[in-house]
């Protein structure tokens, strides 16, 4: 559903979105929110419904990175567990926009 952009803005800031290949492989994760180079990896051998789903909590966690803008106010486990429940409901919402 997403299409292929390679740039989003939060904030007031510009994020990068790359696919990268074997990204699962390498860190275990399908997506990395990289707060210092402000970008979001996404594991490009993932289908569209989990490279869109991965998209989505990966935003997630850059919102409210650009939101708090850098002072933390819960956990990075609570954080992660927040977005993985909320990760999927919240795609769903967003597709019936589009
Ligand atoms: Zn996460």
């Amino acid at each position: 559903m997403f299409k292929k952009i390679k740039r989003i803005k939060i904030g007031r800031h510009v994020w990068k979105i790359k696919r990268v290949a074997r990204l699962t492989s390498r860190s275990g994760c399908y997506g990395i929110c990289d707060y210092d180079n402000r970008t979001i990896e996404l594991d490009a051998s993932l289908g569209d419904y989990w490279q869109d789903v991965t998209l989505t909590h990966e935003i997630l966690h850059a919102v409210l990175h650009e939101a708090v803008r850098g002072r933390r106010k819960i956990s990075r486990r609570k954080e992660e567990v927040l977005w993985e429940a909320l990760d999927g409901p919240l795609y769903g919402a967003l597709r019936q926009l589009i």
